[in-house]
Parts: structure tokens; sequence; C-alpha cells
């Protein structure tokens, strides 16, 4: 049976995880117990199937490297995460988030992984009682209204225990959104089963965080589990890792973007690769990266990602990303974009059915106003022509009254990824507190605000800048003025050793410069 056929638990009971098991398929380097003696392996038949040749970027990834041992530079936690752990396996950074750890398994053991020092660690399990401890801390503290919940892999707990503490969160009254940080989808996708997801359904709003980092990730598995995940109205974002001799090139990451796109995945992250130790041999120089960004194409209708640094000593993600401008969209693009006022059943269909007929390959309804029609057909029609965007107008959360937020979780029920495009309006929205308002209860109905129109840079950058820290990255939006995509600018300085940034609180942090 190859591992493509395979049930999830046989998957990783089958794992490559010593070298004995690793001589099965390839010859096996000199050393590389040394490595996994420190930093263990784990590589399961369906992703191992993945790598067409040594050194491809499957094989990078997942295979151990002596060089993981080389790495003089890099220290354990970087992030500091235990520092900022007030109840172990809980870190508490930002004051209305908190990362929650289940699990310190994984479907894989990435040999670029920020948690290098705790994952797939027999003596660094997590044990239940540790969870409900990080559960009690934030029963206790009204202010936290985001949970994170990462490892390790949650998804690799069973569905008893997932539901377990997923039953506990939920009854928390002032925990308002769910996220599950998971790289199940890309590294074993036969866990997500139609059990797993009418358990996930139960605890909306919740998103699902994943991480593809190559275009060579993408399969018939992980499409399909992509598919099911955002049928069951689970909102999916992608964090990428920025790796050297991965995906370190253009072409690579706009293949990726368009495949994460073809898949109703918003990627929303890429990371400058953080200062792990063992890790040294992945990391890019950021100019590269920044340079990198700048040729990659996005898409005025669709959601484009931040490119940050997760700031050395737990400063936070600081954004990076340069100010660049959507590339023209060319009909080779297949992706459409449908403006209409509202949505009626028989125009709908017909633009849908043009648009398909044309090749469309993703379609992005802009819509300008949400009825509340009562007609259902609309919803199933929708669910005929995935993957397809809707892209909301709100702007002010008086427009969020209870006809559209049924309207819209129609819509997220449906499977469709929702993003909102604010405009800034002086005398309307223009007031950071209005705009923090909207952007947590968009997340609340699922809705990923993307981009912010605003007339002047300095009015745009003030909103932009007031939501950094205050809310979770996936909801912070670009800024758009005029055809420019402007990103505020956090290097404040840059020598041959060093770049120095500065995060939502005025705090400069140092990051290596290899150039
Ligand atoms: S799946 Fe995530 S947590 Fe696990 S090893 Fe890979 S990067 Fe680290």
């Amino acid at each position: 049976m190859s591992g493509k056929e395979m049930d999830w638990g046989t998957l990783l009971r089958e794992s490559v995880a010593n070298m004995r098991q690793l001589s099965l398929y390839y010859p096996v380097e000199k050393d590389a117990a040394k490595v996994t003696r420190k930093y263990p392996m784990r590589i399961n038949p369906y992703y191992l199937s993945l790598i067409k040749e040594r050194e491809d970027a499957i094989w990078k990834q997942s295979m151990p490297d002596i060089m993981e041992l080389e790495d003089e530079e890099g220290v354990p936690d970087p992030l500091h995460e235990e520092k900022d752990s007030p109840v172990s396996g809980l870190v508490h950074r930002y004051p209305d988030r908190v990362l929650l750890l289940v699990s310190n398994r994984c479907a894989m053991y990435c040999r670029f992984c920020t948690r290098k020092r705790r994952v797939g660690d027999p003596f660094k399990r997590i044990k239940k009682e540790q969870v409900l401890q990080g559960i009690e801390y934030i029963r206790e503290r009204e202010e936290i209204r985001d949970v994170l919940i990462s490892g390790g892999d949650p998804l690799l707990l069973n569905d008893d225990e997932l539901a377990f503490f997923l039953e506990r969160l939920k009854k928390i009254k002032h925990v308002e959104v769910l996220r599950i940080g998971t790289r199940v989808p890309c590294a074993l996708p036969q866990r997500i089963t139609d059990a797993l997801l009418s358990l996930l359904r139960r605890y909306h709003p919740l998103y699902i965080n994943t991480h593809f980092n190559h275009p060579g990730e993408f399969t018939e598995e992980s499409r399909k589990a992509c598919s099911m995940i955002a049928d069951a109205g689970i909102p999916l974002g992608d964090q990428t890792v920025l790796l050297k001799g991965v995906n370190d090139s253009v072409d690579v990451m706009n293949a990726l973007i368009r495949g994460l796109w073809s898949m109703r995945v918003t990627p929303y992250y890429i990371y400058q690769a953080d200062l792990t130790k063992g890790t040294k041999h992945f990391r890019t120089d950021v100019d590269e990266g920044i340079e990198i960004f700048k040729r990659l194409k996005f898409h005025p209708s669709l959601p484009m990602p931040h490119f940050v640094i997760d700031a050395p000593g737990g400063g936070g993600k600081i954004p990076i990303t340069p100010e660049c401008r959507f590339y023209d969209v060319i009909n080779e693009e297949v992706i459409v974009t449908l403006n209409l006022k509202s949505l009626e059943y028989n125009k709908l269909k017909s633009e849908l059915e043009d648009a398909r007929d044309n090749g469309a390959a993703i379609i992005v309804i802009e819509l300008g106003e949400i009825e509340d029609k009562e007609d259902k057909g609309i919803y199933e029609l929708l669910k005929q022509y995935h993957p397809i965007y809707i892209n909301m107008h709100l702007k002010h959360p008086d427009e969020l009254t209870e006809d559209v937020k049924r309207v819209v979780s129609m819509f997220s029920d449906a499977g469709v990824p929702l993003g909102d495009r604010i405009n800034l309006i002086e005398g309307v929205n223009d007031d950071p507190r209005v705009i923090k308002e909207l952007v947590h209860g968009l997340l609340k109905l699922r809705v990923k605000p993307y981009y912010l129109h605003a007339d002047s840079e300095e009015e745009g950058l003030t909103i932009i800048n007031s939501l950094r820290g205050f809310t979770s990255g996936m909801a912070v939006p670009h800024l758009i003025v005029g055809d420019k995509i402007i990103c505020p600018n956090h290097i404040v300085e840059k020598t041959s050793e060093k770049i120095m940034l500065k995060n939502y609180q005025g705090m400069t942090f140092e990051y290596p410069n290899y150039s």
C-alpha cells in the first residue's frame, strides 16, 4: 500500500523515525543519527512520497542535516516563549490573545521548526493537566478573546482529546475566536476526516491556520483536505516560512500563493526564518526576501500576505513588507472578478456560468450590498462554483446588523472565504476605535479584512498602526492608497551586521544582516 492510501493513524505508525527505517528508502548520511539524537525525525510515508529527488524542497524540510548541529548563532527559544509563559504551555504576549500548546507531536518534524527545542521530545510531552491549567488561566482573564491552539500540532490529538479542550474553551464567555495552528492539511491530509470536521464545526467562529512552504506540497490529498475544511465553513489561512533552498524564489512563491488561493486558503504571513538554534542553513538574507516579495504577483481582489520578522526576544511580529503594486490582471491568470451590487439568483447563475465558460479557475465576487433574501438557493449555487470568494464592503460596526450577520454566516457555511474591503471615510470611520470594533465584529463572523482604502497615506497608516498588536495579524488589512500597496516600514536602521526593527510598542529589536 502506498503512503497515500493509508489512514492517518497507520501513516504515523509507519513513519520514518530512525536510521534503520530511513535506510529502507535512502542511503543514510554519516552523522545523521547524531542529528536525530538531538532533534527527532519523523517523516510519515505520505510526506516521504512527495520527495522527487534528494535535496529537493520536500527533502530539505524533512531530512536531518548535520548543519543543524553546526549553528553557533541560533538560540533554543528565540521568541522567548518560555519567558512569556505565565503557566507552562501558554504564551501570553498580547493583551487579548494567547497561544495554548496542547501537543508536542507533529505529523512530521520540520527541520526548520521554531519549537525544535520541544517538538517530538518524549520527555516534553504536554499533559492534559497542563492544558487544563492554561484553560483556567484564560478563564480567569476577561481580556483574552482569542485563543490560538498550537503545539506541536493540535490535530495530532485524537477527536475526543481535541473535543475535551475545545468544549472547555468554548464555554468561556469572553473567548470570542478560536484558532488552530496545524500543518496537517499539508503534511498529513488524511487526518482531515468527516468525523473531525463535524466536531470542529461545533466551535465556530473557528479558524484553521496551516503551513505550506512549497507547491510540491499541493497534491490531490492536500487539496481534498483543504476543500473539506473550507466546506465545513472554517476559514483557512496559511503561514509560510521563507527558507533557503526551499522556496526563496519568485517563481516558487508565486506558484505557492496561486495554489493557496485555488484551495481557498488565505496566504497571510510570509515569515523571515527565526533565529532558532539548528536552523541557520535555512535563513535567507532580509533584503533578498524583500526583493522576492516585491516581485510577487498579487491580485487586487484576493488576500495578500504580510512579510514579517517575528522579533527575537518576543517583541511580536514586525512587518517588513515592501511597498508594492498589484500587477495587471491578465487573461491567463484565470481569476475572474464579478462586480455585483447584490446577489439575485438568475443573474448570479448566468454570471457564474459565463465566468466558468471563459475558463475562470477562481471567481471573486465584489459584493456591493448584503441583503437577506431568504433565498437558500443562492448558497447552494455558490457551492457549485468553488473556489469562489466574496469581498464585502463593510466599513462601520453599525452595519453588522442581525440580518447581515445571518447572511454572512450562510456564506461562510457555504465554504466561501469572506474578505472585507474597508473604505476610510472622514467623519464616518476614520477613528481607530471604530475600525477596531469593526475588525473584531468581522472576525467573529469569519470575515478577514483584506484591504483598507484611504485617500491619505498618513491617515491610513494611523489606522493600520493602531491595529498592530491589537488584533491577530490575519485581521490587519493592507493599506491601499491610489494603486499602491503601502506598508509601514519598521526597519529603523541597517548596518552590514544587523537590522534594527521597531515593534508595535516602539521597542527595538535586532536581527542579523546576512548580506
Ligand atoms: S509541524 Fe509545525 S510545530 Fe511541528 S515541526 Fe513542523 S513547523 Fe514545527
